[in-house]
């Protein structure tokens, strides 16, 4: 292994530069060359190289987004475009790829692992949605985000007595919602994984909790399940309680990454560049209960990781 290059791929996550700083230094001090691809896979389709050393990722281990910035790259889907990459590769006599990315990024991954260039993934997305691992890179960032965003809210639904209905990311997982759910203790949470009954879920426990003397009410709903502006108008007209409606947006994937996930970062793009230099290819780095571990692409993509109905059944519980 002489040289390698540097991947972040689809959906930017808070962390995704401290994996890049840990990728490329780990490569340098076991004297491998390394490269930034710009803009995610069309870096290595269009032939956009960055050459990487101690300095290029200095100051950046703090900084959300990611400097090597990213994209979707419908081009990299298409044989050609598959083909462009493995001859950019070729030419630069790059013999390894670390992508940092989602679910999307590790099939491009696989992809081209299978043309004859080795590659490492890194999980790096708020959703938290990779079956084969506990926490990914961003996951804990955007958590903190929603908290924060949420607690402002919660001062101004509580002094309106108001019911503030917020929409968080997660089109198809509700990770993010529901631990922010139970951060904030919100009056119900709303996931894609998990059926909801209006009246039940929503309007009964408003009016059940209401009668305990609370006035103001925080509902979370992951953007999967539905429009948080129609949800707010049925909330009022089922219970009188004014409710607005908010949708956190893009403000989730920005800002400064919180020190556990510069960490994780840190460890995973150190231990991906170290499975390239003992010849692995196809491999995704995840972390299980604290412990870094790998596993084949292609068996990660299957995984499931099943919602936590413990902690979702809990956060109802005591959010009262
Ligand atoms: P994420 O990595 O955050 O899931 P995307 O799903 O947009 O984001 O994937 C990022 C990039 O990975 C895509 O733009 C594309 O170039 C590549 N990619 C996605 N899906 C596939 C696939 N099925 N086969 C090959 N490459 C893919």
């Amino acid at each position: 292994m002489k040289k390698i290059a540097v991947v972040t791929s689809g959906g930017d996550a808070p962390g995704m530069n401290a994996a890049v700083r840990a990728v490329v230094r780990s490569a340098l001090h076991e004297g491998i060359e390394v490269f930034g691809s710009v803009r995610g896979y069309n870096g290595l389709i269009h032939d956009e190289l960055i050459p990487m050393t101690l300095r290029t990722v200095s100051d950046i281990i703090h900084r959300g987004g990611t400097v090597l910035y990213t994209a979707r790259s419908p081009e990299f889907r298409t044989e050609e475009g598959m083909q462009k990459a493995v001859d950019t590769c070729r030419r630069h006599g790059i013999d390894g790829v670390i992508v940092i990315g989602g679910d999307g990024s590790f099939r491009g991954a696989r992809d081209l692992t299978a043309r004859g260039i080795p590659c490492i993934a890194i999980p790096g997305t708020i959703d938290n949605d990779i079956g084969c691992c506990d926490e990914t890179i961003g996951y804990d960032t955007a958590t903190n985000t929603v908290v924060e965003m949420v607690d402002r809210l919660r001062d101004t639904s509580q002094s309106h007595d108001r019911c503030s209905v917020v929409e968080v990311m997660g089109r198809h997982a509700g990770w993010l919602a529901m631990n922010a759910g139970i951060a904030v203790g919100a009056t119900s949470i709303l996931v894609p994984e998990v059926e909801y009954d209006f009246q039940r879920d929503v309007v009964e426990r408003m009016k059940e909790i209401a009668k305990t003397g609370k006035q103001h009410f925080i509902i979370i709903v992951a953007e999967g399940v539905g429009h948080v502006d129609e949800l707010a108008k049925k909330i009022e007209e089922a219970t009188g309680v004014e409710a607005r409606a908010t949708v956190l947006g893009h403000v989730q994937r920005g800002g400064t990454p919180s020190a556990r996930d510069r960490i994780l970062a840190s460890r995973m793009g150190h231990y991906a560049v170290h499975l390239l230099e003992e010849g692995k290819s196809e491999r995704v780095v995840a972390i299980r209960n604290s412990v870094l571990c790998d596993y084949d692409i292609t068996e990660a993509l299957e995984m499931k990781k099943p919602f936590d109905m413990d902690a979702f059944r809990m956060a109802a519980e005591i959010s009262i």
